[in-house]
């Protein structure tokens, strides 16, 4: 275990070592909040021109409003000073490459591990579903009148983000 993160918790120690942006508070600094995928191909900060402190970062396997995203986008709103969603699904997202069960049987295919049944949340109308995503959040009681809402999609080839809704 200690020698699996020891290349990280060594590379932490330089960061610590001239680290000098501490102090601050953690109200969003833009007003910006992100949804987007875990993936790792997305630099959710650098994408947008903001910094550390500037935005609130929630990311999810296919950048999905689920439950915790919805909550960190109320709390957000309300105590951390968002005052702009963006939700950013991606482009050639492994998540829209097909539904649950075709998820599934690629993890069964691939590991020999039975997932089927859990609720992962893919889709391959990926539009449709980031048009769900910005309608609920635009529609939410507790967050449409306090953010503006916008759904985006960003190409991980070309690093742009492409207003959609
Ligand atoms: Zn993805």
């Amino acid at each position: 275990m200690d020698n699996a993160f020891a290349d990280l918790l060594e590379a932490n120690e330089k960061y610590a070592a001239t680290f000098e942006e501490g102090g601050f508070d953690g109200i969003a600094r833009a007003g910006v909040a992100v949804i987007t995928c875990m993936d790792s191909r997305i630099e959710p900060l650098r994408m947008l021109g903001l910094n550390l402190g500037d935005a609130k970062i929630l990311r999810t396997p296919g950048g999905r409003i689920t439950p915790d995203a919805l909550t960190g986008c109320i709390l957000g709103t309300h105590v951390l000073g968002v005052d702009r969603i963006l939700v950013v699904p991606h482009t050639r997202c492994a998540m829209a490459s097909g539904d649950d069960e075709a998820i599934a049987s690629k993890v069964e295919a691939e590991t020999g591990v039975n997932i089927h049944g859990a609720l992962l949340g893919a889709s391959t109308r990926q539009r449709d579903a980031l048009h769900y995503d910005v309608e609920l959040l635009r529609s939410h009681p507790l967050i449409g009148k306090r953010a503006v809402v916008g759904g985006f999609m960003y190409d991980v080839d070309s690093g742009k983000l492409n207003p959609i809704e």
